[in-house]
C-alpha cells in the first residue's frame, strides 16, 4: 500500500536542468538536435506529446506537437512559450527548447513519468485519505500561487493537468499553459474557454476573470479528488454550463460524510460564485485544513467513486479522439478524390 504522507517540502528535488528563458529557433526543426521516439505519452485538446532525446546530452524529454494551419494556432504556441519560459518554479513544467519549423510548432519539456494524478490516486495501491489530498492540494495551491504572482492566470487547472513526478512519490507539477494569460490591471479580460466542468461562472457568463478564476477550478479539483463526484459535470456541456452559471451546489451526503469540516470549508471558501471573496491562493496555503495535519481515514469508498469517475472520462476522451480521427479521414479522403 502506498501511503502519501512524507512532508513534501523538505526534500524539494534540484531542477533536472538549470532554469532557462527559451527563444523560440524558426525555420528549424526539433529532428536535427533531437530523437523523436514513436512512444506517445498524452495527446491534449492542441497537442500530442511525444517521449523524445537530445542527441548531445542523452537526456530525455517530452515533445509537445501542434500543427499551426491558422495564424491564432501559431499566435497561441507563442504565447505559451512566452509564459512558459518566465515560469521557474518546482511545481511547474520547466520549458528546455522550442522550434517553429514553419507547419508545426514543438516545445521541448520536462519529461515527467508518473502519469496524471487522478490515474495515481486510483491505482490499487493507492491508500485515499484527507491527508494524501492535502499533500496534493498544498503543493497545487502553491504552484498556482507562484503562477498568479508572475501575473499570469492558467485558466485550464484540471486533473489532467496535473502530473505526477514519479508512480510512488507524492510529487506533482503543473502542465499546459496553452490557455493560460497575462494579467494586465489596465485591461479587462474575458475568455470563452477551459473544461466546462472545472470552468468559473465568470468564464461562462464572458464576465471579467482575474487569479480568483483559478481558484475556483481548485475548488473542483479539491471536490473531485476528495469524493469521486463532480460537483458541476451535467449529462452534457451545455449542462455542465447551465450548473456553473447558477454555481449551485452542495456536498454529497453519502461521499462526505466522513470528511471534515475543515476540508468542507475549504472548498466552501472556493466555490464562491462572487470571486472577490474566494480565497486567494496566499490565503488557501493559510487555511486549517492545509495547516494542520489531516485526517488519515482510508475513504476507500469514495476511491472506488473515483475510480469509476477516471474510467468514464477516459471512454469519453477516447470516443471522442475516434470521432476526431474519422472526421480528419473523412478530409483525406476528400483530399484524395
Ligand atoms: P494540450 O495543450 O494539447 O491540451 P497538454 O500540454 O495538456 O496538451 O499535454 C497533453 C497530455 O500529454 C497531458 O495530459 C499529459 O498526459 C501528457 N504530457 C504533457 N506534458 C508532459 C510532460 N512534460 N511529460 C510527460 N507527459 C506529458
Amino acid at each position: 500500500m502506498i501511503h502519501v504522507d512524507e512532508e513534501y517540502s523538505a526534500e524539494d528535488p534540484e531542477p533536472v536542468f538549470p532554469y532557462r528563458y527559451v527563444k523560440t529557433k524558426v525555420n528549424v526543426s526539433p529532428e536535427g538536435e533531437y530523437d523523436i521516439l514513436s512512444e506517445e505519452l498524452g495527446r491534449g485538446t492542441f497537442g500530442t506529446v511525444y517521449l523524445c532525446k537530445e542527441r548531445a546530452t542523452g537526456m530525455g524529454f517530452a515533445a509537445k506537437f501542434v500543427t499551426c494551419e491558422r495564424k491564432e494556432d501559431r499566435r497561441n504556441m507563442e504565447r505559451e512559450i512566452d509564459i512558459m519560459s518566465g515560469l521557474h518554479h518546482s511545481r511547474i513544467i520547466q520549458l528546455y527548447d522550442a522550434f517553429d519549423d514553419g507547419k508545426t510548432m514543438c516545445i521541448v519539456l520536462e519529461l515527467i513519468l508518473g502519469g496524471e494524478l487522478f490515474d495515481r490516486v486510483i491505482d490499487d495501491e493507492f491508500v485515499l485519505t484527507e491527508k494524501s489530498c492535502t499533500a496534493f492540494m498544498r503543493q497545487i495551491v502553491d504552484g498556482v500561487g507562484y503562477i498568479h504572482s508572475q501575473n499570469i492566470i492558467h485558466l485550464d487547472l484540471k486533473p489532467e493537468n496535473i502530473l505526477c513526478l514519479s508512480k510512488t512519490g507524492n510529487r506533482i507539477k503543473i502542465i499546459d499553459f496553452g490557455m493560460a494569460r497575462r494579467y494586465d490591471p489596465k485591461k479587462k479580460l474575458q475568455v470563452l474557454f477551459g473544461t466546462p466542468e472545472f470552468t468559473a461562472p465568470e468564464v461562462v457568463n464572458f464576465d471579467e476573470i482575474k487569479f480568483f478564476t483559478d481558484m475556483w477550478s481548485l475548488g473542483v479539483i479539491c471536490y473531485v479528488l476528495l469524493s469521486g463526484y463532480s460537483p458541476f459535470v451535467g449529462d452534457t456541456d451545455l449542462d455542465t454550463m447551465t450548473n456553473v452559471t447558477l454555481a449551485q451546489w452542495d456536498f454529497k451526503e453519502e461521499a462526505f460524510a466522513n470528511i471534515s469540516n475543515e476540508a468542507k470549508d475549504f472548498i466552501k471558501n472556493l466555490l464562491i460564485k462572487d470571486g472577490t471573496k474566494r480565497m486567494t491562493a496566499a490565503q488557501a496555503l493559510e487555511h486549517p485544513w492545509l495547516k494542520k495535519l489531516a485526517s488519515t481515514t482510508d475513504l476507500s469508498g469514495n476511491k472506488a467513486k473515483l475510480k469509476r469517475y477516471v474510467i468514464k472520462k477516459r471512454w469519453i476522451k477516447a470516443v471522442n479522439t475516434i470521432i476526431a480521427l474519422r472526421r480528419m479521414g473523412a478530409k483525406i479522403d476528400c483530399n484524395l478524390v
